[in-house]
């Protein structure tokens, strides 16, 4: 399990694409075995935020630090070293590949001399509810398995914090449900930090600890489920568009 005091902090975060401000001074803090929901309108900046986090887009200002790490001077191939796991708004896998495989490609990144990376695999497919699918092509799972098999892959890498685009997009009610119980088993179990980014409000309030929200690129709302749902600049965010 990661060490308790291990923290990712998000500091005074800004991108814009040139004239326009994608995000700005977006501040806050995630710890092992939390889950914080990030919600906001759409074009709110979750996806450029989650990307400045991962390194996949370089933030303009401000620094993200993992455990005193600074992320934005990793380049972005390493930042799965460095404990961050991550999907995608638009699934990412290896379609032609084999279940089993889209998972070992990542446990054979940070696996020692010693490991069988199919071996590791198999067993994150254990936790997500996937191994008896191991030998289906990725590409041929439904929408709510390949959110899954996503999930495992990251798992696959050992982080410490994950990030979460949208996991139950495109997902019915009990695949939503399922998600839920999985991202709170891994918050358990694994002891991760999780940064969800999700439309559903209904879900985020259930699952979330704390809650950060953005609108236009501005983090104007920051606390529990229950003050979010009570803070009127939300309320006008949701309304007023
Ligand atoms: P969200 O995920 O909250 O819906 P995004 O982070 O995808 O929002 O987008 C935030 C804003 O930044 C939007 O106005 C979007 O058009 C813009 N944006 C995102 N990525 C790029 C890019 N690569 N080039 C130009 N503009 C972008
Ligand atoms: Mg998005």
């Amino acid at each position: 399990k990661p060490d308790p005091h291990s923290v990712l902090k998000v500091e005074q975060v800004g991108r814009h694409f040139q004239g326009l401000i994608a995000l700005e001074k977006v501040d806050f803090e995630l710890k092992p075995g939390m889950i914080l929901g990030l919600i906001g309108p759409n074009g709110a900046g979750k996806s450029t935020l989650i990307n400045c986090i991962s390194g996949v887009v370089p933030a303009s200002s401000g620094r993200v630090l993992i455990d005193g790490v600074d992320v934005t001077s990793v380049p972005g191939y390493k930042v799965p070293f460095i404990g961050l796991g991550r999907t995608y708004q638009n699934i990412r896998l290896f379609r032609n590949l084999t279940v089993l495989e889209n998972v070992a490609v990542a446990a054979y990144a940070v696996a020692r001399r010693q490991d069988d990376p199919y071996a590791l695999a198999m067993g994150y497919l254990q936790e997500v509810g996937l191994a008896e699918l191991h030998a289906h092509l990725a590409g041929n799972l439904s929408y709510g398995a390949q959110r899954r098999l996503e999930i495992a892959r990251a798992l696959a890498l050992q982080p410490r914090y994950l990030l979460l685009d949208e996991p139950a997009a495109g997902m019915n009610p009990v695949e939503t449900d399922e998600l839920m119980q999985l991202l709170n088993y891994i918050r358990h179990e694994y002891g991760l930090g999780l940064l969800v980014v999700e439309h559903d409000l209904k879900l985020i309030m259930r699952l979330c600890d704390q809650v950060v929200v953005l609108n236009k690129g501005q983090q104007i709302a920051m606390g529990t489920p229950a003050e979010i749902q009570a803070d009127p600049h939300v309320i006008e965010a949701y309304i007023g568009r």
